[in-house]
């Protein structure tokens, strides 16, 4: 059975600018997180994805057409629809977004809970039953960015769970 993941409309999230775009590839998962607000209820965590919407399509330095993550997750333990499935992101860069899902944690990431992760788990193993589950990275592979992202709680989670497969977390997992 598919994983329950909320759904755009149930999150109230706006619809886009402009009709999506398909994703070229569905390569793997990126995961990201947002800053050092924490949701503090399950229904708290909707108005912060609602705010990231509004951020990335309303802040000048953004303007995206919609929300720049495919999904996002948080300490609640719910999974929340951004662009979706097959739709062509803005959370890694060019190339990237065009071949990966990008997945948000809702926080700096530190420390997230154990419901966190097992939504982090469970929309991998989703991931993994539509288009195999891939390449697992951090934002921090791929990016020269200052920002940690995602935060180390989150990070130490995919070089264990990936870490074999992706050497690539590996490589980065000392980064300052
Ligand atoms: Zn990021």
């Amino acid at each position: 059975m598919a994983t329950t993941i909320i759904s755009r409309v149930d999150c109230g999230l706006r619809p886009p600018r402009r009709p999506p775009r398909a994703m070229a590839s569905q390569t793997g998962i990126i995961v990201h997180c947002t800053d050092g607000n924490h949701p503090t209820s399950a229904e708290d965590a909707l108005a912060r994805w609602r705010n990231t919407q509004r951020y990335h399509m309303d802040a000048e330095e953004r303007l995206y057409d919609d929300i720049g993550y495919s999904f996002g997750f948080g300490d609640f333990g719910q999974l929340l629809e951004g662009r979706g499935w097959d739709q062509h992101g803005s959370h890694s860069g060019p190339g990237w977004n065009a071949n990966y899902h990008g997945i948000c944690y809702l926080g700096s990431g530190e420390h997230p809970t154990e419901l966190a992760l097992s939504a982090l788990h469970r929309f991998i193993c989703e991931h993994d039953l539509r288009y195999g589950i891939g390449e697992v990275l951090g934002h921090r592979n791929i990016t020269s960015t200052k920002k940690i992202c995602p935060g180390q709680g989150i990070y130490d989670y995919l070089v264990e769970q990936f870490g074999d497969r992706n050497p690539k977390l590996v490589d980065r997992e000392a980064m300052p």
